[in-house]
């Protein structure tokens, strides 16, 4: 019996699968780091989370991919951009948010929601490393600390210093020589967390700020980002206990929209949201005409996180 959907979020550093029953409670969650888009981690995240929800690919009604890889995930039998679905997962943890900022590994992108899910509009940036998690794995191999450490490390952070350039290789050397001037670790890393803050309300600022805000992607793990960005917005955000299962819940509910109505359901992902992203594409900011709505109370029982 195909009981349950799915969806997959095949990033440029993880890949994200999340499984909800037929009623829209998530059942399992499964993130794999197997390097920059790999089948390898696809093949990982979701047996994780098929042993999670003791089940099996045959069990699976309907999947749903996005991510950088969307289109390459053979088990997927529709797939929508990272816009579409991380607003709609990101609406789905928090349905009073009106505005998404998602930092992943590549990208990171700001989506302006309104009262009744409809994705207004965003703004993106994936053409450089400027803003995004690999900025900050960049600078956390220079300092010489686990990007899951670096956090933790800038929040202790006492003397204000300042890392003027968003290019992850001038940033690396301008943190090298602050090293070498003895500047300690903590407050070389708080300022390159204010530095990712300051670009992200650039980013925010394109949209137009609106609250609440709701932040996703695996830099939401990180609370010196989430500090600082607070800091920079002058406004707390809400954090999902899984910050980086927004985009994968979104397609599952999705996958679960064209199960309960097949053909209502289906959205044309060419007729907008692809030509939407690869216009917005190096930080222009564009409408985005993808109706990404969402049905009343849709608020997925959390599950196994
Ligand atoms: P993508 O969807 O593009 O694959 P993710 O949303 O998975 O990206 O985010 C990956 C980024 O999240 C990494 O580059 C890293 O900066 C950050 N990250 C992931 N896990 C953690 C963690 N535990 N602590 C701090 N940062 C994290």
């Amino acid at each position: 019996m195909k009981s349950y959907v799915m969806g997959i979020d095949f990033g440029s550093t993880t890949t994200k699968t999340v499984i909800l029953d037929l009623k829209g409670k998530m059942v399992a969650s499964c993130v794999a780091s197997k390097g920059s888009i790999s089948a390898e981690g696809v093949q990982v995240s979701m047996d994780g989370a098929f042993a999670q929800a003791g089940i099996a690919q045959k069990d699976i009604a309907r999947t749903v991919s996005t991510g950088y890889g969307r289109r390459m995930i053979d088990v997927a039998d529709q797939s929508y951009t990272e816009i579409t679905c991380h607003a709609r997962g990101a609406i789905a943890m928090f349905p009073e948010a009106r505005l998404v900022i998602d930092i992943g590994g590549q990208d990171s992108k700001v989506i302006a929601v309104s009262g009744d899910g409809l994705v207004q509009q965003f703004a993106m940036n994936d053409r450089c490393a400027a803003g995004t998690g690999k900025f900050l794995e960049a600078l956390a191999r220079a300092v010489q600390v686990p990007v899951e450490a670096m956090g933790a490390l800038a929040m202790s952070s006492t003397e204000k210093l300042t890392v003027s350039n968003m290019c992850a290789t001038f940033a690396e050397t301008e943190v090298i020589s602050l090293l070498a001037e003895g500047k300690s670790k903590p407050d070389v890393l708080g300022a390159v967390h204010a530095a990712i803050a300051s670009r992200t309300a650039g980013l925010v600022a394109r949209v137009g700020n609106r609250n609440p805000i709701v932040m996703t992607g695996g830099v939401a793990k990180n609370h010196a980002a989430v500090h600082y960005i607070e800091q920079a917005l002058s406004a707390k955000m809400l954090i999902a206990p899984d910050p980086q299962i927004a985009g994968a819940l979104g397609a599952a509910l999705f996958a679960l929209d064209e199960v309960a109505k097949p053909s209502a359901a289906m959205m044309d992902e060419e007729d907008g949201a692809d030509e939407a992203m690869s216009s917005a594409r190096g930080c222009a900011t564009q409408p985005c005409k993808t109706a990404a709505k969402l049905p009343a109370n849709e608020r997925p029982l959390l599950g196994p996180m």
